[in-house]
């Protein structure tokens, strides 16, 4: 009974008082990634020599062991590879259920994340479904890439000009006009 005490009880542990996710250390090999965020971008560092990703950060390519790796931006798409759904309350103030997943992205066989699945139903969630990175903002400049279901082209409110392109080849358009 006492664990669910909450806030305010004189024993409650220092974990409790932190955000509700564990913050990963940020340091010059991993910066790229952590504050990617800020600008939208997920990032990678990728090999100059050899074109590989290479993740989690390393100090040298794996596949050709060049050191010079430069953080670049990947498409934010990805494929959900595998999934557990949480039903245990492991992290303070973050209540179960919740899906970590991880996520497969497009630009390199086997380059993969692992994230939590957000703003999906869990009856929803299924491998191999398409995804799109969110970020969510943490302390210290940090944001924790997460991914959703990837909206399909026609929900996107963005400047999609399809619709353009249409109206001129067909001859009826004239007399709807007129
Ligand atoms: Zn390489």
């Amino acid at each position: 009974m006492s664990e669910s005490a909450g806030e305010g009880t004189p024993g409650a542990r220092k974990a409790a008082d932190k955000p509700f996710r564990l913050l990963p250390k940020v340091d010059d090999q991993n910066a790229h990634f952590w504050r990617g965020g800020a600008e939208g971008e997920l990032r990678f560092l990728r090999c100059t020599a050899c074109r590989s990703y290479v993740h989690p950060p390393a100090p040298l390519c794996p596949d050709c062991h060049c050191r010079e790796l430069t953080p670049e931006a990947v498409s934010g798409r990805a494929i959900l590879h595998t999934y557990t759904i949480n039903h245990h309350p492991w992290i303070p103030g973050f209540p179960p259920p919740y899906v970590v997943a991880i996520v497969e992205l497009p630009e390199q066989d086997g380059l993969r994340l692992t994230t939590n699945l957000v703003n999906c139903e869990l009856d929803a969630v299924e491998i191999g479904m398409r995804l799109q990175v969110i970020f969510e903002a943490v302390d210290d400049g940090i944001f924790l890439p997460l991914f959703e279901p990837e909206m399909t082209a026609d929900m996107t409110p963005e400047t999609t000009p399809n619709t353009t392109t249409h109206t001129n080849s067909d001859p009826d358009a004239d007399v709807e006009a007129s």
